[in-house]
């Protein structure tokens, strides 16, 4: 996002803005620190009927240990954009090394509005599931349904999954025109499908195996 100051420029009192810290990824209500002031401007729309107010300033994370400074971006006294980003929270629990890294870089690459890199990052990380759970087929998509056959996975979820675009058969995919169209929305429901079979795959049986240690008699 650019960010172009009108002349009719002035400072307001910072307002309070809720967030997912991009640092603790906890969500807080990120107030201003010290008396510093937001930027704030007048835009006017190409017709000149239309204004808009926008806001820049400061804001602290209230979570205590961890404290990180974000740059904020209002419009309309709502959150427009953040610096670092918010992202979209997940459970890193047993998740194996590469899958991990492939989905922070997904994760990240969403945040900064690179949805055409975040759904290349999320076919990575299905593909490294498959591998590593050993699925197999001709493409991403019967690799997916053998997957299915083995986690525990609402069978709605994979059959409404096929809608997405980023799992298309074409082996060509990265130069397909259909992957030009890819936005924040369909990236977005694909890291969310991905965080599912995730879970599915090696967090659930984690849980499971935490219960089992309950039953287990306590050793004297
Ligand atoms: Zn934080």
């Amino acid at each position: 996002m650019d960010i172009r100051l009108s002349k009719d420029l002035g400072v307001d009192s910072p307002r309070i803005v809720n967030l997912r810290c991009p640092i603790c990824g906890h969500l807080g209500a990120f107030h201003g620190l010290l008396n510093i002031l937001d930027l704030k401007w007048i835009a006017h729309s190409a017709t000149g009927r239309g204004v808009t107010s926008f806001n820049a300033g400061l804001r602290l994370c209230p979570n205590n240990d961890c404290r990180a400074l974000v740059f904020v971006i209002l419009k309309s006294a709502e959150l427009q954009q953040a610096y670092p980003p918010e992202v979209i929270d997940f459970d890193s629990t047993n998740l194996p090394q590469p899958i991990l890294q492939s989905l922070e870089e997904a994760i990240k690459c969403h945040a900064a509005g690179c949805n055409k890199a975040s759904a290349l990052m999320v076919r990575r990380v299905l593909e490294e599931l498959c591998q590593a759970k050993n699925a197999q087929g001709a493409d991403l998509k019967k690799r997916l349904a053998a997957l299915g056959k083995t986690i525990v996975m609402p069978q709605e979820l994979l059959d409404a999954a096929d809608q997405l675009r980023i799992l298309g058969n074409d082996a060509a995919h990265v130069e397909a025109k259909v992957y030009d169209k890819i936005g924040p929305d369909e990236a977005e429901l694909a890291i969310e499908l991905t965080k599912e079979l995730l879970k599915a795959a090696y967090q659930y049986t984690a849980l499971v195996d935490r219960l089992k240690e309950l039953a287990k008699p306590a050793t004297p």
